[in-house]
C-alpha cells in the first residue's frame, strides 16, 4: 500500500462492532457535516477533529469544573481522565501549553512511531495502543496502575481513535455516568446521535451543565417515542463512566417488538388515545408514569400490562365505576399481547370470550363487591379457578341470553392456569381482568352501591402529574 493510500485510510470512518465506537463513529460524521460515517471526506475528517481539539482547549483553559462554564471539563473526566485535557499538572501550564499539549494528544502518531500491529476493531493498520486517557472501559480499574508500559491498551488506527474521541458528543452527558443509545438499525443510530450532537453544542461549546432527567431509561423511550421509522433492531442503553474513581458500564435491552411497539403507542391514533392512561398507570406516589413506564420495559416488561389492571382496579376501588379509560388500556394490552408477546390472535380470543362471560354474569350484580372479589383472586390463581368453576356450573344450567359458548372453554383453561414453562399464566390473568373490565364499561355497569360513592368522589379523572404533562406536551407535535 502506497503511503498516501496509507494516509488517506487514517482519515476515513468505518463502523466496526463496538457499540461506543459506532456511536463516536456517527456523532463524527455529523460534525463533520456527513449523513454517515462511510461518507466523511478526509477533509470533513479533519475538520470535525480540529473542532473536537478546539472543544477540549477551550474547556480545559476554564480550569475550574466548579465553575458554571466547566460542565464539559467536568465530563470529560468520566471520558479521558489523566488527559491533556484535565490532569492537574497540565491545568497548572500557561493557555499555549496547554493548547500545545492538548493538541499533540489529539494528533496522529508518526508513522515511524506504529507498532505493525492491526487495529483490533477495523484491522486496518493501528498507529499505537490506548487505554483509559482515550477509550472508556479498555481496562479495569484493578489493572490501572500496574499495565506495563508500551502495552497501554487496544491496538487502534486513528480514525477508531477519533471515534472514541468524539463519543461524548454522541451520549447524553449528565456530569455523572453518561448514557449512549445503540442500535443495529443505521437509520435509528444516525437519528438518535446526530440530534444527540446538536443538543451537546450547550454543554460541549458553551459549557453549560445539563439538565437532570427524570431517569435513565427515559432518555431512551423519549428517543423511540419521537423516530418516525419502522425500528428494525432492538435498543440498548449504555450507561457508563470512565472515571478514576470508578470505572462502570451498564446495558440494558430493549428487544425490537417492544421498541417497536413503545414507538408505535406514539403514533397510531387507537393507541395513542391510551397512552396517557398507560401513563397514568404508571406513576407511583412520587415518581411520574413515564419514569415507571420506561423502567418496566427495559426491566420487566410483563409488568407493563400489570401495572394497567393494578390501576384500573384502584381507581374502581375508589370511585365505584368502571374507569372511563378501560377501553382504551385494554386497547394497548391486547397490542402489547400479540406484537410484543407474541401471542396468537386466537388464543387472545379465548381470553375475551372469557372477559366476555365474566362481565355478563357481574353486569347481573347491582353490587360492586362481586368485582372486587373477582378482583381479589388475581393475587391468588387458585382461588380465581374456583371462582371461574363455579361460575361455569351455574352458567351451563342457567345460560345468560344468547350465551353459545361455555364461560371457560379447555384452551382459555389451559392459557389462564396451565403453569407449563412455555405458558405465561399470570401474564394471561392480567388480561383477562383488563378485558372483564373493557366490557363492563362497554355495557354501561353501575353498580347501584358504587354510584353512592361515585356521588361523593364523582369520577375523578386523577390527573396527570406535572411531569407527565409535559411530556405529553412534549410530544404534542409527533
Ligand atoms: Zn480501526
Amino acid at each position: 500500500m502506497s503511503v498516501a493510500d496509507l494516509d488517506e485510510q487514517q482519515h476515513r470512518l468505518v463502523l466496526t462492532a463496538h457499540p461506543l465506537q459506532r456511536v463516536g463513529a456517527y456523532a463524527l460524521a455529523e460534525l463533520a457535516g456527513a449523513e454517515e460515517p462511510e461518507k466523511v471526506t478526509p477533509e470533513g475528517f479533519n475538520t470535525a477533529v480540529a473542532k473536537m481539539t478546539a472543544d477540549a482547549i477551550r474547556a480545559a483553559k476554564v480550569r475550574d469544573t466548579k465553575r458554571p462554564e466547566g460542565f464539559w471539563l467536568k465530563v470529560s473526566l468520566s471520558f479521558f481522565p489523566n488527559s491533556k485535557m484535565n490532569h492537574n499538572a497540565q491545568l497548572k501550564k500557561s493557555d499555549e501549553e496547554l493548547a500545545a499539549g492538548i493538541r499533540a494528544w489529539r494528533s496522529p502518531p508518526e508513522p515511524a512511531s506504529w507498532p505493525g500491529v492491526r487495529c483490533v476493531l477495523c484491522g486496518r493498520e493501528a498507529v499505537g495502543f490506548y487505554g483509559k486517557v482515550d477509550v472508556p472501559l479498555a481496562e479495569s480499574h484493578l489493572y490501572r496502575n500496574t499495565t506495563p508500559r508500551g502495552h497501554a491498551g487496544l491496538a487502534l488506527c486513528w480514525p477508531c481513535v477519533c471515534s472514541f474521541h468524539a463519543l461524548p458528543y454522541g451520549c447524553r452527558l449528565t456530569g455523572g455516568p453518561s448514557i449512549a443509545l445503540h442500535s443495529w438499525d443505521e437509520r435509528f443510530l444516525a437519528r438518535v446521535v446526530s440530534r444527540q450532537v446538536e443538543r451537546n453544542h450547550q454543554h460541549i461549546v458553551l459549557g453549560r451543565a445539563a439538565d437532570k432527567i427524570p431517569a435513565r431509561e427515559v432518555v431512551a423511550l423519549h428517543a423511540l417515542r419521537h423516530y418516525g421509522e419502522r425500528l428494525t433492531a432492538g435498543v440498548e442503553l449504555l450507561v457508563f463512566s470512565n472515571n478514576n474513581k470508578g470505572q462502570t458500564l451498564e446495558i440494558h435491552s430493549l428487544e425490537q417488538p417492544l421498541a417497536e411497539w413503545l414507538r408505535k403507542t406514539a403514533r397510531r391514533p387507537e393507541l395513542r388515545q391510551g397512552f396517557a392512561a398507560l401513563l397514568r398507570a404508571h406513576a407511583g406516589p412520587k415518581s411520574p408514569g413515564v419514569v415507571g413506564l420506561a423502567r418496566n420495559a427495559f426491566h420487566d416488561p410483563e409488568r407493563i400490562p400489570a401495572a394497567c389492571a393494578r390501576y384500573l382496579a384502584d381507581r374502581f376501588d375508589r370511585s365505584g365505576l368502571v374507569p372511563s379509560d378501560a377501553a382504551d388500556l385494554a386497547g394497548l394490552c391486547s397490542s402489547f399481547a400479540i406484537e410484543v408477546m407474541w401471542m396468537k390472535e386466537n388464543d387472545l380470543a379465548e381470553i375475551k370470550a372469557t372477559a366476555h362471560g365474566v362481565a355478563l354474569l357481574l353486569s347481573r350484580e347491582t353490587s360492586a363487591g362481586k368485582l372486587r372479589e373477582f378482583h381479589s383472586t388475581l393475587k391468588d390463581p387458585g382461588r380465581m379457578q374456583a371462582w371461574l368453576r363455579t361460575r361455569a356450573v351455574e352458567w351451563t344450567l342457567n345460560p345468560p341470553e344468547g350465551a353459545d359458548r361455555p364461560l371457560l372453554g379447555s384452551r382459555a383453561f389451559q392459557l389462564l392456569f396451565d403453569t407449563g414453562s412455555d405458558n405465561r399464566a399470570w401474564f394471561h390473568r392480567q388480561l383477562l381482568f383488563v378485558a372483564v373490565l373493557e366490557e363492563l364499561h362497554r355495557l354501561g355497569w353501575r353498580p347501584a352501591d358504587g354510584a353512592a360513592v361515585a356521588k361523593e368522589i364523582t369520577e375523578e379523572d386523577q390527573p396527570l402529574g406535572e411531569d407527565d404533562t409535559k411530556y405529553l406536551q412534549g410530544e404534542e407535535s409527533l
